[in-house]
């Protein structure tokens, strides 16, 4: 099979699996635990945070452990209501755009059940925000604003630098991004930054572990409670092999970064140049500026035909695809992210991403073109096919 649906999850990086085993087999002790074998776990916990502090060139006691990048949006954004509500009885005002990830866009739709109030600002035709949009939806009682940087959808990349600027030059804002699809693929300085979500799977690294970056002068009440493992911020049982992994699928993301972003700039344009070519097809992923090369979305633009049913003529062909977040395809027909883009419903309910990766070859790009041949050859002759 051809699995193609890297941005849902990625296979373990080789060194990552050696390290989750080493660490599960024999650093099984509690971190938290007193004796010498839980002060050993804690110190490789540690050890691991301030490695990855270094990488992302922040402090060490800004990298707090989570279960996910799910949890690390959750917590980020509900974390910091409750500490403003905790201390302020003004109504706090969110400022979020319409393509969030379901983390972020179902999480502030649950505060607003709550009485926050949330702006979601739209996107252009690229599906890129308007800095402008952001700075005009500001208000006296707005503490956030949450942009992802890369869109899991069609891998459009949002100008964090220019809004972390703006934000950065008003009083009392948090800016939160969500760096999942992102991280590792695309540049980017956290500086401008106070609060910054990574995946561990969507980087080669274990399903459960991911990571939520707090600057040193945010405050964020805790979402769950319980002990006081991640200075309290995070209780529970800190999950060393998940640490310790993320760490080496941290260390392999931004160390190989440049080989591999060259790697999936060619793979990208030689896919894309062909699919160019195929009338049926639009493509809805922008130009290569302003998208990152490891997701390329595309739409069939002839009414009948949807998302799920172009999933399973490709699965047919052993080429696994996906349409929207893993999050949201078994629920939604039409993709919030490509309606927010203005495409109309026949390209919105018929979309499919395909998601590139480093170990992705030439001739695995040329059985999916050749693929993309016999599913339009399929379509056109109107064979019958099961829709599950
Ligand atoms: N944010 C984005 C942009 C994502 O693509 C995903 C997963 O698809 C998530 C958040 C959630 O990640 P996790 O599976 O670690 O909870």
């Amino acid at each position: 099979r051809l699995y193609l649906d890297y941005c849902a999850s990625t296979p373990l990086h080789p060194l990552v699996l050696k390290k989750l085993i080493e660490s599960s087999q024999y650093i099984y002790a509690n971190p938290s635990s007193v004796h010498q074998m839980g002060y050993e776990a804690s110190c490789l916990i540690e050890e691991s945070r301030k490695v990855i502090s270094e990488l992302l060139n922040v402090k060490s006691s800004e990298v707090v452990f989570t279960s996910g990048a799910t949890e690390s949006n959750n917590m980020a954004i509900i974390g910091l209501i409750r500490k403003i509500k905790e201390k302020s009885k003004v109504t706090p005002h969110i400022i979020i755009s319409q393509i969030e990830h379901p983390s972020v866009y179902n999480c502030c739709k649950a505060l607003e059940k709550d009485g926050v109030e949330v702006t979601y600002v739209s996107v252009d035709k690229n599906g890129l925000v308007n800095v402008s949009e952001i700075e005009d939806s500001i208000r006296e009682n707005t503490v956030l604003v949450s942009i992802m940087h890369v869109n899991n959808e069609t891998g459009s990349i949002q100008p964090i630098d220019e809004i972390g600027e703006l934000i950065q030059s008003k009083e009392n804002i948090c800016f939160h991004v969500d760096g999942v699809q992102g991280f590792g693929k695309v540049p980017l300085e956290l500086d401008n930054i106070d609060l910054f979500t990574i995946s561990g799977h969507k980087i080669g690294g274990p399903k459960g572990i991911g990571i939520l970056v707090i600057k040193e002068n945010i405050e964020i009440s805790p979402i769950i409670f319980g002990g006081s493992q991640e200075n309290s911020i995070r209780p529970g049982t800190t999950n060393l092999p998940g640490v310790v992994s993320i760490t080496e699928a941290i260390k392999i993301a931004l160390l190989d970064f440049n080989k591999r972003f060259n790697y999936l700039v060619e793979l990208y344009t030689y896919i894309s140049s062909q699919i160019k070519k195929k009338k049926e097809f639009t493509i809805n992923s922008p130009k290569l500026s302003l998208s990152s090369p490891h997701i390329l979305n595309l739409s069939y633009h002839q009414e009948g035909i949807t998302s799920a049913q172009l999933i399973n003529l490709f699965a047919k062909r052993g080429v696994i695809l996906s349409s929207q977040s893993a999050c949201s395809s078994k629920s939604s027909k039409l993709s919030r992210v490509l309606m927010a883009m203005s495409h109309n419903e026949v390209i919105s309910s018929s979309s499919i991403r395909i998601s590139l990766h480093e170990t992705m070859t030439f001739s695995d790009a040329d059985y999916l073109l050749q693929s993309i041949e016999e599913v339009l050859e399929q379509i056109k002759q109107k064979k019958r096919f099961a829709i599950n």
